[in-house]
């Protein structure tokens, strides 16, 4: 058997597939195969994929021999022609939102998974990419509100006079949301907490924040664990609240996301304008339209003094740690599909093999992305 690994395009800074992950393949007599320099981003040299037995190859060489391409992004419109027949592709390639891209993957002999697909159960955690990943993002966006905030975070009593803690209203408690509570409660922060789902209040309280409760969301028991769209009454009332915390934050970060649609506008320019000079929004939900009225991915933005952030990737900020964990999850998940004598065994009886499963066999496979089709 032969994974291929591919150097990911553009400003990525991750790779799929690390040295260390990468010898354990080796060791079980699985060929590796890295395009030159795809972990140099992440600070992992070609020598030390040749350490650990990987060949180093350019893109041809590994796509005539890969029965397994491993990357993060979708690849450039070249190599997706000239994939293996055969082959199977495994990444994160958002299909919701690139439902045209999928169709015509499709129709190519190959299987595509994309892990941001995998139904969020316990099973499915060791491989939950946009968990390890999210980890990261909730992390990074406290320390970069913290670096942008012209004030201290921590409550200072000090000769020179008191400094009151910053106030954080956090819009969101998935994984993103609860690690950036855990972080800003480690820097001082007095941090509030709105979602959704009723269910996160006491992991929000554990982690020594406030849950501020919105009664009559809708039942998102069903949705796997996502969030589910809100009635227009819950989210007046939603509004209403969120302002009054707004007005008082100093740092906002939001990760409301739903998935395959366009993310729930919380902050509003009203809010914004009532909001205090020098405060700083974080929008982590950017890629997906943004929680803010002004939010543009991967820019920032100052309206009324308030710093707003775009940024769906904050995890390329930490692209070793990064790349560790989502190499953790690719060994995982490949585990489900690889048999005991290192030969491709793909079992859709397997809820996560199919789940993860885009295209198969010449068709869209995936019950959420054919629904998209129709
Ligand atoms: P996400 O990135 O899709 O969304 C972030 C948060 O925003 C969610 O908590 C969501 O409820 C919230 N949200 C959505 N709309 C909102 C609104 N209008 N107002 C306020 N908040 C809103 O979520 P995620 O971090 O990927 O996690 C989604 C769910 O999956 C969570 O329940 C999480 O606990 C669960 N999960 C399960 C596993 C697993 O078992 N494999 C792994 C990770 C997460």
């Amino acid at each position: 058997l032969t994974i291929g690994v591919l150097k990911e395009p553009g400003k990525e800074t991750r790779v799929s597939l690390n040295p260390d992950i990468a010898a354990s393949f080796v060791k079980n007599n699985i060929k590796v195969l890295l395009e030159a320099d795809a972990g140099a981003k992440a600070f992992h040299s070609n020598q030390q994929y040749e350490g650990a037995g990987v060949q180093i190859a350019n893109r041809s060489e590994i796509l005539t021999q890969n029965d397994i391409l491993l990357s993060i992004n979708l690849p450039d419109h070249e190599t997706l022609n000239n994939l293996k027949p055969g082959s199977v592709i495994i990444g994160v390639f958002q299909p919701l939102f690139h439902v045209a891209k999928m169709e015509e993957l499709a129709k190519k002999d190959i299987t595509l998974f994309s892990l941001d697909m995998l139904p969020r159960t316990t099973r499915a955690q060791a491989m939950d990419v946009l968990s390890s990943q999210a980890n990261i993002a909730g992390y990074k966006a406290v320390l970069l509100a913290a670096n942008v905030f012209p004030r201290y975070f921590p409550m200072f009593m000090t000769a020179a006079g008191s400094i009151p803690p910053a106030k954080m209203l956090i819009l969101g408690a998935g994984v993103a949301g609860l690690q950036a509570v855990a972080t800003a409660r480690r820097l001082g922060c007095v941090v509030d907490v709105f979602d959704t789902r009723p269910a996160v209040k006491e992991e929000v309280m554990s982690l020594g924040a406030k849950f501020v409760e919105v009664e009559g969301a809708a039942d998102a028991s069903k949705a796997g664990g996502y969030a589910v769209e809100q009635s227009e009454d819950f989210q007046q009332r939603q509004k209403a609240k969120i302002a009054e915390h707004a007005a008082k934050a100093d740092v906002i970060i939001t990760t409301a996301q739903i998935p395959g649609r366009k993310a729930p506008i919380l902050i509003t320019k009203e809010m914004i304008a009532n909001m205090k000079a020098g405060s700083v929004i974080i929008d982590l939900a950017a890629f997906s339209g943004g929680n803010t009225d002004f939010t543009k991915d991967n820019e920032t933005i100052v309206e009324n003094g308030v710093t707003i952030i775009g940024d769906s990737a904050l995890y390329a900020t930490a692209p070793s740690d990064a790349s560790k964990m989502y190499s953790k999850n690719i060994q995982n998940f490949l585990k489900l599909i690889i048999d005991k004598d290192g030969q491709l065994n793909l079992n859709f009886e397997d809820d996560l093999v199919k789940g993860a499963c885009i295209a198969h066999e010449g068709k869209i496979v995936n019950e959420r992305v054919a629904g998209m089709l129709q």
